[in-house]
């Protein structure tokens, strides 16, 4: 039997664990290099994990 709790935090759905993400831009820097941007996922904010009653309110200003 599984124990109540074991899975109080659950995995994002929309990132699935991987809440970084390292994306290429397109550009290039001054020194040559493929420029990128890290994005943190919106939906559990970075973190990779979503409580269940936190998921409910996704609204933020
Ligand atoms: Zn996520």
């Amino acid at each position: 039997m599984m124990p109540e709790g074991a899975t109080r935090t659950r995995r994002c759905r929309d990132c699935d664990g991987f809440p970084i993400v390292a994306i290429t831009t397109g550009r290039t820097t001054t020194d040559g290099s493929r420029h990128t941007a890290t994005v943190a996922c919106r939906t559990c904010d970075g973190t990779g994990t979503v409580h269940p009653a936190h998921a409910r309110q996704v609204s933020r200003v």
